[in-house]
């Protein structure tokens, strides 16, 4: 090794779903929005104007802030933007959690960047089991805590917690900071956002990749009490002033302006999770019930790696974590109804049913 290398912090990243750069695939593996974003967005694009590009961005996000602000019918000065959320996520681990004396605490399954982000900020963690169905434990977060980070609804489970269930873990936990990770919550879940004057240690946390299908725009955002966002926007801007660039901040409000637009889609993709998770269960497979834009689903016959390869072997990628516990599991995100009328045709084929 060389002498330099001592001092590097080695890491064991995260390993985002596959961005396939074949065309004509079906992509069921990252949770992306099958439809496009409002056309608002597309209005915007088509009227750019390269020279807006000289100047540096608002570093304040001042009017997008504006728009989400009015949207949940919250003040500007309690909602975060961030360069997706998991920039947001980021950023207040290491400003909630960077010098936390306790561990922090989030279930064992669940979105696997929060460890990744853990490990790199040096923060200590634990990993709180699920039940068996995945369900989460609320009741096993007790003891002092140096933070706690919930998904709601949980991935990869689509398990969703009541917000109230939420609220008696955030009341037994006024020593820490209390992420909720709402990545899914407009497919079926119910947010924590009314909680947010009750608790300032609350923190939820949105993004626009998943139900505003912007994942490609990188929008993310959190909302609180005035204190805990003063603490991110402290944060923020001693790192980084400029995260959000000019277009995307236009676009982000053009996505938001369009409520009708957005509940249209929204509705679609969960009559469709509706529809075609009947299906799957005819061909035999199970899942827990999903609040999100996929299934997490297992197969009474079939292993899940087989399946996840002859899906690949016929252009259709789905997402299969190997990891133990739930690597007889794939996580299938829900496409319009023509990309999962073609997933049934293949997986009948691959069953041989
Ligand atoms: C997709 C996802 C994110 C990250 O979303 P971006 O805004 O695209 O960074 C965060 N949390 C969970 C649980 C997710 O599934």
């Amino acid at each position: 090794m060389s002498d330099w290398e001592k001092y590097v912090k080695k890491l064991t990243p995260y390993v985002p779903g596959e961005q396939p750069r074949k065309k004509d695939v079906i992509k069921l593996n990252t949770n992306e929005n099958p439809y496009p974003p409002a056309p608002g967005v597309q209005r915007i694009l088509e009227d750019l104007d390269a020279g807006s590009l000289k100047k540096y961005p608002d570093p304040t996000v001042h009017d997008l802030r504006c728009a989400l602000a009015s949207y949940h019918g919250i003040s500007e000065d309690r909602v975060f933007v961030g360069v997706g959320s998991d920039d947001v996520l980021a950023m207040s681990f290491i400003t909630f959690f960077g010098d936390a004396k306790k561990s922090v605490a989030f279930a064992d399954v669940t979105y696997s960047f929060y460890d990744v982000w853990c490990r790199l900020f040096g923060i200590e963690y634990e990993r709180i089991p699920v039940r068996e169905d995945f369900s989460i434990d609320l009741n096993a977060f007790d003891g002092d805590r140096g933070g706690i980070v919930i998904a709601n609804p949980n991935a990869p489970s689509g398990i969703a917690l009541s917000p109230g269930e939420i609220a008696g873990l955030i009341s037994a936990h006024p020593e820490c900071v209390v992420i909720v990770d709402e990545a899914y919550v407009d497919f079926g879940g119910e947010s924590m956002l009314p909680y947010i004057d009750e608790f300032e240690n609350l923190l939820v946390v949105r993004t626009f990749s998943k139900s505003r299908a912007l994942a490609g725009s990188r929008i993310g955002y959190a909302m609180g009490s005035k204190k805990i966002i003063s603490y991110l926007l402290a944060a923020r801007d001693s790192f980084n002033s400029y995260t959000m660039d000019t277009i995307t901040q236009r676009i982000g409000i053009a996505s938001v302006e369009d409520d009708e637009y957005f509940k249209k889609r929204v509705s679609d993709i969960v009559k469709t999770r509706e529809v075609y998770g009947k299906k799957l269960k005819d061909m035999g497979f199970s899942f827990p019930k999903s609040a999100a834009n996929f299934l997490f689903a297992t197969h009474e016959k079939m292993d899940a790696a087989g399946i996840y390869e002859e899906l690949l072997n016929r252009g259709i990628y789905v997402r299969y974590f190997k990891t133990p516990g739930i690597d007889n599991r794939l996580r299938i995100t829900i496409g319009t109804d023509d990309e999962m009328e073609r997933l049934c045709i293949a997986l009948k084929d691959i069953l041989g049913i």
